[in-house]
């Protein structure tokens, strides 16, 4: 480390949840957990454009002002002078609302402030208006004062500094495992990686989950009896015990509840913090891709959807998809409240549509909570994500190969492709159109070969 280290906003933030990944942040700033992923890197551009958005709201003030003492380093992002020569320090957040740790960003930002000279008479938080409409966007931003709330805030930072200079001065801490372990990116390290470890239990608190760990209770074959679980827990706790794959009786009813012909259905969204089409607030999931396989005989039929230019998509998106979803068997999906959600924003967002668009919304079923209720292989580590119950059930489905291998590169991809500053020359926008259309049909042939395999386990032949 560096003699001179200095807490930035977001170091602070880290060090006020943990220790230990404070440590880590600024001891391995290249570690590789560390590389910002897609997703990341969307929210990151999308926070510079609230940002710039914010500028116009406050005009005459002074942006994204770089304040530093010896130990504290902050990027105010607005400061709009007083009549009295004193400032309003303004915290700019991408949110819908005001979480907690909003109030300690401010607190740490006016801390590092004051004590470079500036002269802070009110501190706000400006937000996200999530009631703004496009193209109403007059009110965007929500301001509020905060001077109060972090009064108390602000009292507390000196000695938080202190505190958390005082880790990054001294070894790698000890365990400091806690309830936002699961956001964390080092979260491999700090864990056990074995299938059976207590910390596999789905939906188990964090707190329950160390305390079986403090009583000794390592694996699941560890737990004492009587401690209550839940249907899956006991689920993955017989599948420890014998050590392979537990399949219920129930997982052949289950399926035989889907009315065929079958349409799997799976979309592809991108959303902005800024309002960007008529009605949409913000944050609002726009679905500019799906794909779909139909069946139809004793196989099935492709169709799929990818806008064009930088028009709205949802008119042309729900046309298309009113069509290629007519009939009355069941919508499959995997974790179905995402197509849901966004079958249910095409349907305000074209009235017109909106009985064909509720009538397949009403068809939509999903995989994932058959598997999470019938099916347990050690090898789900404690997780239904299709990206982890496919590689087990379906190990020939892969993205390997794939251009575009993630849910996460394909909302950057088509953002670049529909809505870049410049636009994708022709060659590259082709072959672009090409990869983001083979991701998505594999994500939907995905979930025809998931749910053949589920038949198949369902009769026995597992
Ligand atoms: S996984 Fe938990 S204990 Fe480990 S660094 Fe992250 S937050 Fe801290």
């Amino acid at each position: 480390m560096t003699t001179r280290t200095q807490l930035t906003k977001s170091l602070f933030q880290i060090g006020l949840t943990c220790h230990k990944r404070l440590w880590w942040e600024v001891h391995e700033p290249d570690a590789p957990e560390l590389a910002p992923d897609a997703q990341t890197q969307w929210m990151f551009r999308q926070g510079q454009a609230v940002t710039a958005a914010a500028r116009p709201a406050v005009p005459s003030a002074q942006y994204e002002v770089p304040l530093q003492t010896e130990h504290l380093y902050a990027r105010v992002d607005i400061l709009e002078p007083k009549s009295d020569r004193s400032h309003a320090l303004i915290e700019v957040k991408g949110s819908n609302d005001v979480k907690p740790e909003h109030l300690w960003d401010v607190a740490f930002q006016r801390h590092v402030a004051e004590s470079a000279g500036a002269q802070i008479s009110q501190s706000e938080l400006m937000y996200l208006n999530r009631d703004c409409r496009h193209p109403e966007l007059g009110a965007l931003f929500i301001r509020t004062d905060v001077s109060t709330e972090i009064d108390p805030l602000v009292r507390e930072v000196p000695a938080r500094v202190t505190e958390l200079l005082d880790v990054l001065h001294g070894p790698l801490p000890g365990d400091r495992r806690n309830s936002s372990c699961g956001e964390c990116p080092f979260y491999d390290r700090c864990w056990p990686q074995g299938p059976f470890a207590v910390n596999r239990f789905y939906r188990m608190k964090w707190s329950e989950k160390l305390a079986l760990e403090r009583s000794g209770a390592m694996e699941f074959s560890r737990v004492p009896k009587g401690t209550r679980l839940t249907s899956i827990q006991q689920r993955q706790q017989k599948a420890a015990d014998i050590g392979r794959m537990v399949v219920d009786s129930t997982l052949s009813g289950a399926l035989d509840e889907w009315s065929h012909p079958l349409v799997y259905l799976d979309f592809e969204t991108v959303s902005f913090a800024i309002p960007r089409f008529v009605g949409t607030t913000p944050w609002t999931k726009i679905p500019v891709q799906y794909s779909a396989h139909r069946e139809e005989g004793v196989g099935h039929r492709h169709v799929h959807f990818l806008a064009e230019g930088s028009e709205d998509p949802r008119r042309a998106l729900a046309e298309a998809l009113v069509e290629h979803c007519a009939g009355e068997g069941a919508v499959v999906t995997y974790h179905s409240s995402f197509e849901k959600s966004c079958i249910r924003g095409l349907a305000a967002a074209i009235p017109e549509l909106g009985d064909e668009l509720q009538q397949i919304h009403d068809r939509v079923v999903d995989l994932e909570p058959i598997v999470a209720h019938h099916v347990y292989h050690p090898d789900f580590k404690g997780s239904f994500s299709l990206k982890v119950v496919l590689p087990t059930l379906c190990p020939d489905v892969t993205y390997d190969g794939l251009p575009i291998a993630d849910g996460g590169k394909a909302q950057l991809e088509l953002a670049r492709l529909l809505y870049g500053e410049s636009p994708v020359p022709t060659p590259e926008r082709e072959s672009l159109r090409a990869a983001l259309l083979a991701y998505c049909e594999r994500d939907t042939w995905a979930m025809v070969v998931l749910h053949q395999r589920l038949r198949e386990l369902a009769g026995g032949r597992g």
